[in-house]
């Protein structure tokens, strides 16, 4: 399974907003952009007037580092957007957020979508009553997701938990906290996705 291996802040100072990559660093003083709120390297603070396509591209870009997601099955998640009926760009994004390691991360058993990822091919979750080791599953309304039962001692997973709430868990899930249990109640609208993105940009993009 390939994934970005590289150097994580360096990723939100080139998108020019805070991805969130890194768990509970990212909630602090110490994150990286915070630090340096300008794009990394020798002419990051430079103004730099980007192309039509440039913006296009880095908008795209934004997106699949948010979601920790490489090109080819980011377009794969256009496609199949595209498909679907609706505006194609909101689609792409609901798309996104209803994949198991991005409800496992916004219900607040993982810091990060990455340790999220990481949780869930480990096997630590169940997606109504049943294991589910693929961190790219779609998830519907209805469903529940829950840690199984022997990893609800895994300390990593009960630190979270505890402090899921600090982070704050979106809307459209709701969290048992003791039964270790998010209930998936609807999927999101565009309005409780809550980042900075436009998403007909990528539409654009891929339309070209
Ligand atoms: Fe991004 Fe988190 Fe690093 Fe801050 S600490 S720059 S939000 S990954």
């Amino acid at each position: 399974m390939a994934r970005y291996t590289g150097a994580v802040c360096k990723l939100c100072r080139r998108e020019g907003m805070k991805l969130f990559l890194k768990g509970e660093r990212c909630y602090k003083d110490k994150c990286g952009f915070e630090k340096k709120p300008y794009a990394p390297g020798q002419h990051g603070q430079a103004r730099k007037k980007l192309s039509d396509y440039g913006t296009q591209m880095r908008e795209k870009q934004k997106v699949k580092r948010l979601y920790g997601v490489l090109e080819k099955q980011f377009r794969r998640y256009f496609d199949k957007a595209t498909r679907m009926q609706g505006i194609t760009g909101e689609n792409l994004l609901q798309l996104l957020e209803r994949r198991l390691d991005n409800i496992v991360y916004r219900a607040g058993f993982a810091g990060s979508r990455k340790e999220a990822r990481q949780m869930v091919g480990h096997g630590h979750f169940l997606v109504d009553g049943k294991p589910v080791n693929i961190p790219s599953f779609l998830i519907k309304a209805g469903h529940i997701v829950s840690v199984c039962e022997k990893s609800r001692e895994n300390s990593r997973i009960k630190e979270c938990v505890d402090t899921a709430e600090g982070r704050g868990v979106s809307e459209w899930i709701s969290l048992d906290k003791g039964a270790y249990k998010a209930s998936v109640h609807r999927l999101p609208a565009r309005d409780d996705i809550g980042y900075e993105i436009q998403e007909h940009l990528i539409v654009e993009l891929y339309s070209k």
